[in-house]
């Protein structure tokens, strides 16, 4: 299904999540926790030294979301972005 959305494309993911503090106002500033799962390619040479030619983040899981300016998360809601 085409998008004509400018916006969905803002960020580098395909799925964007922004966030917005119902206490505060907030939607700009927010300390993210995040578990990612990265699949990278090494590259040896003979003599053992490494390269990490190529990196993949191949699972990434949002485990705390927290309002720089209240300081918790209790009211951080997320936005559902509307294409
Ligand atoms: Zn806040």
């Amino acid at each position: 299904m085409p998008c004509t959305c400018a916006n969905v494309r803002r960020y580098r993911s395909d799925v964007t999540t922004r966030y917005r503090c119902a206490a505060c106002g907030n939607l700009t500033r927010f300390d993210v926790v995040e578990t990612t799962t990265v699949r990278s390619f090494y590259h040896f040479t003979v003599g053992g030294d490494l390269v990490v030619e190529e990196s993949d983040v191949v699972a990434s899981t949002v485990e705390s979301v927290t309002c720089r300016w209240c300081g918790h998360g209790r009211d951080v809601e997320e936005i559902a972005e509307t294409a």
